[in-house]
């Protein structure tokens, strides 16, 4: 059977029951496009802040129940979340204030990674949840990776395919200068563009910097960027930083292919 990233959705969220389903002379679901037989009358989901979102309703009168679900979510839900692997959840970009039921992205994407190539995901990753994204995404899998990326402060919202492995890989090299204290907005521009930090340490950024160059224009930067972070345990651990002073360790451990490949750009 046919799906679409909502009825995915919907479907590894438990299909729950939806009420105000009535028989419909659409044949395709309002939003999604789905064909239905029965669905929700669209009327009975529009609310005053919807005028913004009418294009997501081009499709007829009536809506699925999957996409009927998920309008019903609530003011700024879903917000952040991932479908895979038969399982929906909600998300958080933070690594340390870790909301109930919420995992962090980058420990998700970690787990979800060991995941068959084919296994189907579909998710959004935002730094402003509350904006409704969920119509805007697609299906993706585990081996043809993709989110929608709504980060406004980088000017972006859209559908973005990137290759998973390399968002955790480039992730990692981020860590360095965040325990370090730069800003991601230094490492997405450039972190010598931070003089007052990088020239305590010149030598240092310098190595930092020549790392985040290499993958700078991949289209993994951007999500490996929001997802990356730092604990206040991982502040105190100067064990990392000490990866950028002594370069003859940095190739030793980790995923070696991985670091093959990054060479390659
Ligand atoms: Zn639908």
């Amino acid at each position: 059977m046919k799906i679409t990233p909502s009825t995915y959705i919907y479907q590894c969220a438990g299909s729950p029951d939806v009420p105000e389903v009535e028989k419909s002379r659409d044949q395709v679901c309002a939003t999604c496009a789905i064909e239905i037989s029965s669905g929700i009358p669209i009327n009975k989901i529009e609310n005053p802040t919807f005028s913004q979102n009418a294009d997501f309703l081009r499709f007829g009168a009536h809506v699925c129940q999957a996409c009927a679900w998920l309008y019903w979510a609530g003011k700024g839900k879903p917000g952040n979340f991932i479908a895979a692997g038969d399982k929906y959840s909600h998300l958080v970009i933070s690594h340390e204030s870790v909301v109930e039921d919420k995992e962090p992205w980058h420990s998700l994407l970690h787990r979800i990674s060991t995941y068959a190539d084919d296994a189907i995901i579909c998710g959004v990753l935002t730094t402003d949840v509350k904006p409704r994204l969920w119509p805007r995404t697609k299906l993706a899998t585990i081996g043809n990776f993709g989110l929608y990326i709504h980060a406004p402060d980088y000017d972006i919202s859209t559908f973005i395919n990137f290759d998973l492995y390399k968002c955790l890989e480039i992730s990692g090299l981020m860590k360095a200068p965040l325990i370090s204290g730069y800003s991601k907005s230094s490492i997405y521009h450039g972190i010598l563009s931070d003089y007052a930090r990088s020239s305590k340490d010149i030598e240092c950024a310098m190595r930092m910097e020549s790392k985040l160059s290499t993958c700078r224009a991949d289209p993994a930067f951007l999500p490996a960027l929001l997802i990356s972070g730092v604990t206040k345990e991982e502040k105190k651990d100067v064990r990392i930083k000490s990866v950028y002073r002594e370069p003859a360790t940095a190739t030793k451990g980790g995923n070696q292919s991985g670091q093959t490949q990054l060479r390659l750009f």
